[in-house]
């Protein structure tokens, strides 16, 4: 295996961010310190060129249309629908579904599942889910009367395997689990929870939106049955996401949506439905959005991801140690596999006011319970203070945020 440096010898983060127009802003008087990847990742000029590109010579609506714009962005689309499937090694073109973004997949996924499941089915979640993701689970089980089981995590962070192995069974019909945590930036061993479930019959659908900026998942090798991810995460634009799913799953799932584009004949009797991808897609796409998520792949892949998830790796090893220098300060999630999230307490301070004086000196991390409550919850504090880092970040700015934490823990203490 090539070492750390080998595989970083061509990898200069100086030259990588001149791609980022957005970093060279100050904020509030400072050079902005962006370490809030984990909400949403910051877009390269070659993906913004992209964007431009599309709105200023091809603008047009796809698939209906003769003319030649409508032609051009329906090969581009079709294209980026290509790219995407070949990114995370999809079997087939069609079996990537164009989303609003991750939350619109799960829906997508959940409420399929409502004609699929029946009263005394279980559905498996996790303890380390968004949740917002939890609440289509609830909806699912209301409505079909099936059981909602958590798979509980440990003091460390990480999902309790011995636990999930008790729950899974013959009833089990899904299970739910993050790739990676956004709360705590745990990478939960979905290999195992795919295996066991496939072993009782039970089908996986795997949120993606935290793993996907830094781990590059082969669907078919996981053998997962359903994976979503949002491309604002990773380098591209708001409001387009996929869903890759099983082309058996999806031929069983009913559409999510009725309207145009995912119909194939219509009358007022009955009206038969396109075949996929377009069942899953109703009305006029995120045309523009979805090329710009196939250059936001192409990018991502010239620096490659092995180049990625060394140098990430890299940065939070440093800024573990760094932050752990700072008296009282706690982090929580310590699992040997996570990404470059690091939520972390100092005493008794409030997160919120830790992030206000970071953001007066230009820093940007997240405070709260990052849509996690229950994690949360489980450590009995209101919040935290999460620094996510991404591969355009640098030792300087994490030496800049330990500062700023050391000075806002001496205003506040
Ligand atoms: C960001 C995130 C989501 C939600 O993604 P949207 O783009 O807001 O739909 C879901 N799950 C995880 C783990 C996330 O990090």
């Amino acid at each position: 295996m090539a070492t750390a440096s080998e595989v970083l010898s061509s990898f200069d983060v100086e030259v990588i961010r001149r791609d980022f127009p957005i970093l060279e802003r100050k904020v509030n008087g400072y050079p902005l310190v962006y370490l809030d990847n984990a909400a949403t990742s910051q877009t390269p000029q070659q993906v913004i060129d992209v964007i431009v590109d599309y709105y200023s010579r091809y603008n047009a609506n796809i698939h209906r249309g003769v003319h030649a714009l409508s032609q051009e962005a329906t090969d581009a689309y079709e294209h980026a629908r290509q790219t995407i499937q070949e990114h995370f090694n999809a079997a087939n073109p069609y079996e990537i579904i164009f989303t609003s973004g991750t939350t619109h997949g799960i829906n997508l996924v959940a409420s399929g599942f409502a004609s699929l499941i029946q009263q005394d089915d279980e559905i498996i979640v996790s303890a380390l889910e968004h949740h917002s993701n939890i609440v289509p689970w609830q909806m699912l089980c209301e409505k079909t009367g099936a059981a909602l089981k958590v798979i509980p995590m440990t003091q460390s962070g990480e999902l309790d395997m011995q636990a999930f192995e008790k729950l899974v069974n013959q009833k089990t019909k899904l299970v739910f689990v993050n790739h990676v945590s956004n709360a705590l930036g745990t990478v939960n061993p979905i290999e195992e929870i795919i295996e066991k479930t496939h072993a009782v019959g039970g089908a996986v659908l795997i949120d993606g939106a935290q793993a996907a900026p830094h781990i590059k998942a082969d669907v078919q090798a996981l053998d997962v049955d359903f994976y979503v991810v949002s491309a604002h995460k990773m380098c591209g634009p708001t409001g387009v996401g996929v869903l890759y799913g099983k082309e058996e799953w999806l031929q069983k799932l009913p559409p999510y949506q009725g309207g145009g584009e995912m119909i194939d004949q219509v009358t007022f009797e009955k009206t038969t439905y396109a075949g996929l991808p377009h069942k899953f897609e109703a009305g006029t796409p995120n045309i523009c959005g979805g090329i710009a998520f196939g250059a936001a792949l192409d990018y991502l892949n010239t620096i490659g991801f092995e180049v990625i998830a060394t140098y990430e790796e890299e940065l939070l090893t440093y800024a573990t140690q760094k932050l752990l220098t700072i008296d009282g300060l706690r982090i929580y999630g310590e699992s040997k596999h996570k990404t470059a999230v690091i939520s972390f307490n100092v005493g008794g301070i409030h997160p919120y006011d830790i992030g206000t004086i970071l953001d007066k000196l230009g820093i940007a991390v997240r405070t709260g319970h990052h849509c996690a409550q229950p994690i949360m919850d489980f450590f009995c504090i209101p919040g935290t203070v999460r620094a996510s880092f991404a591969f355009y970040n640098t030792k300087g700015e994490i030496d800049a945020l330990v500062k700023a934490v050391q000075k806002a823990v001496q205003m506040l203490s």
